[in-house]
């Protein structure tokens, strides 16, 4: 028995584990590769995948770094289940439709383009009607419930505090006589954050395959960052300006809602209009909402007397386009949290171009911005920016707060690995750049004298 690697090794996208016994095939996250000349081959490269033998899929979380590639699935014919918890089910709905609508709009504008160079044409990665089909084979499974899920495979799924819904797995695979137990992280969460539980850890496995994405760094306390945050708001208050915060839709939303909201009611912050204007961002926000039995305790409370309700009664969700135009009108302090989180694209995009320019407006950058995005550009200082093929000014002041990651940081997976290397396993390093995840290997050997594995894609670890 062994476990291949489809992705994430030695980079942050594409996450994929095949496990392979002599009885049973079970796929772990089948994520997209994003960012970088090669992703789109990668992402067709799928030869690999053994879709019409495969027993059963397993997904950690929602993001399009792990659950991009499953509609591909649909495509090459496997009609078995896929098991992940509700409420990734849901997010992974959402996450997954836009991929199809962003992938068949691509398609159609390079194609084209091809069509005049007489190159051949480009098909679409998949389609909205193989996101559907693929969507009626998830089966949702409780946290912390085990369930047998091919032969001599079976799960637990812990909350990895990372997303609404994401997961740990604990996998117990027996075959020949031999049982191994092997844990995949998935993507770890920071402790302390806003809404979600913290991580659970594990004590004892065979194998564990961990994340690393930031192996190397500590993030700023989120302490630091919400005060931070709260003088630019108070600022422009005072100053009776627009702020704008690009932000993901699904979980970085939501944590933005969160802390304003404690703002409010601790009066350290008078109540401003604030808009979520992003059609994704709003859809994410239901299904937080659907779901407070899986939040942390603090937000139970809360949502059991409705205050975050009363917290943020100047909250308004623009749906439509002409909505969202009529924010540029609004001629009082507000916040304008918009789609998508790097600037690439999305509403923010317009909101930019209206108010850049201008002097008396704030940006806030809450989250990690890709190489060659036009948020890295004003991260980095821009002067000037292109938006829609229109040289844009930079004059508002532009904020960069580091410490609302997603991720748990070094010192975090450090904690995260301690319960469960006291059992000796062997440890495998994912889901991050060779810098990091070197430096995260390094320190679990000096503190745990642990075997620690560097896999490159395709590469096999024996079980
Ligand atoms: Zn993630
Ligand atoms: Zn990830």
């Amino acid at each position: 028995m062994h476990i291949r690697l489809g992705g994430a090794a030695g980079e942050v996208t594409g996450s994929s584990y095949l496990v392979e016994t002599s009885r049973a095939k079970v796929l772990v996250d089948f994520g997209m590769f994003q960012g970088g000349k090669l992703a789109d081959q990668q992402n067709r490269l799928n030869d690999w995948i053994p879709a019409q033998q495969l027993d059963a899929v397993v997904l950690t979380h929602g993001h399009l770094d792990h659950c991009g590639r499953i509609p591909i699935l649909a495509t090459l014919g496997y009609s078995g289940p896929i098991y992940c918890t509700l409420s990734t089910v849901e997010v992974t709905r959402v996450i997954l439709l836009d991929s199809a609508n962003l992938q068949e709009s691509d398609a159609e504008r390079s194609n084209k383009k091809r069509i005049r160079a007489g190159k051949p044409l480009q098909y679409p990665l998949y389609r909205e009607e193989d996101v559907e089909q693929i969507m009626q084979q998830f089966k949702p499974v409780r946290y912390s419930a085990p369930r047998e899920i091919a032969p001599g495979i079976s799960i637990r799924l812990e909350d990895a505090g990372h997303i609404l819904g994401s997961a740990s797995v604990e996998m117990t695979i027996e075959d020949q006589g031999k049982r191994r137990v092997v844990v995949f992280s998935g993507d770890v969460g920071p402790k302390h954050a806003p809404l979600l539980r913290d991580p659970v850890t594990f004590s004892s496995a065979d194998v564990v395959f961990l994340e690393s994405t930031y192996g190397d760094r500590d993030h700023r306390p989120i302490e630091e960052t919400k005060q931070e945050l709260l003088k630019i708001l108070q600022g422009a208050e005072r100053a009776r300006e627009k702020v704008l915060i690009p932000a993901f839709a699904i979980g970085r939303t939501q944590n933005l809602m969160y802390h304003l909201a404690e703002m409010f009611r601790n009066r350290d912050l008078a109540k401003l209009p604030i808009f979520i204007d992003s059609p994704m961002a709003t859809k994410a926000t239901e299904i937080y909402m659907r779901h407070p039995a899986i939040m942390d305790d603090e937000t139970k409370a809360l949502a059991a007397r409705k205050q975050l309700d009363q917290d943020l009664s100047e909250l308004r969700y623009t749906v439509t386009r002409e909505e969202s135009m009529a924010i540029n009108e609004v001629d009082q302090p507000c916040i304008v949290i918009a789609g998508s989180g790097m600037c690439t694209g999305g509403r923010i995009l317009h909101h930019f171009k209206h108010n850049l320019w201008r002097e008396n407006v704030q940006v806030v950058i809450v989250g990690y911005m890709g190489h060659d995005t036009l948020g890295a550009a004003l991260v980095h200082g821009a002067k000037h920016v292109k938006i829609h093929g229109e040289r844009i000014v930079v004059r508002a002041s532009i904020h960069t707060l580091g410490g609302f990651s997603a991720h748990a940081g070094r010192t975090e997976l450090l904690e995260w690995i301690a319960p469960v290397a006291a059992s000796q396993p062997r440890v495998v390093l994912t889901h991050g750049e060779p810098g990091p995840r070197e430096a995260l290997g390094k320190e679990i050997q000096r503190r745990h004298g642990l075997d620690i594995a560097y896999p490159l894609l395709g590469d096999r670890i024996e079980l």
